[in-house]
């Protein structure tokens, strides 16, 4: 059996409807399922929620990996689901991570604002890699989130 880890880079848009308090408890239980679930099938990654997008980082095997988006791709929660790129990694970027969660971030969101168009995504305005790289960058608050849960 292959040991080889990919990483799969999506970008959505936001279907669910509320107030902050409302949205923010979804996030919670989506967050809630997926570290439970990414925890059983050995996959690590980040969520980020901003300007009405989601954004997420996904590592794993590649059949896990693969079973996994499906079901994301199937939730009604967000539509759109556009991936920047899927491809064989050497190390993971979110080793410790089941599902890190990067909120509201008003750097990132500045640079969000030219993603969504009135016809959909403009893919070239943030590349998956800047996408990673805002993520781990804001790791260091999800942490921080984490501590002080
Ligand atoms: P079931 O629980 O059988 O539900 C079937 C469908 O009902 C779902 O596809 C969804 O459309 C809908 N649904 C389920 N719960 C709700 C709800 N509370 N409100 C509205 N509709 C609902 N799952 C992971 O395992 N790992 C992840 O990393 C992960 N990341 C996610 C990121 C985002 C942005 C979103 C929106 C969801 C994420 N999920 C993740 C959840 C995933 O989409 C599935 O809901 C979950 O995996 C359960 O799948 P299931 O087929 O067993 O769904």
């Amino acid at each position: 059996m292959s040991n080889a880890i990919y990483r799969l880079i999506y970008i959505s848009n936001n279907c669910m409807e509320g107030s902050n308090a409302e949205m923010q408890n979804e996030i919670q239980c989506i967050l809630e399922f997926a570290r439970k679930a990414n925890s059983a099938a050995g996959i690590s990654g980040a969520l980020m929620f901003n300007n009405g997008c989601f954004a997420q980082v996904l590592e794993g095997p590649q059949g896990p990996l693969e079973e996994t988006f499906e079901r994301i791709q199937c939730d009604m929660r967000h539509d759109s689901v556009v991936v920047l790129s899927y491809e064989e990694i050497a190390d993971r970027g979110f080793d410790n991570w089941s599902m890190a969660y990067v909120g509201y971030n008003a750097d990132s969101l500045r640079e969000f604002e030219n993603i969504k168009t009135e016809s959909g995504f403009d893919t070239d305005a943030i590349p998956a890699e800047r996408i990673f790289e805002i993520l781990q960058e804001h790791l260091i608050d999800a942490e921080n989130d984490k501590l002080a849960a």
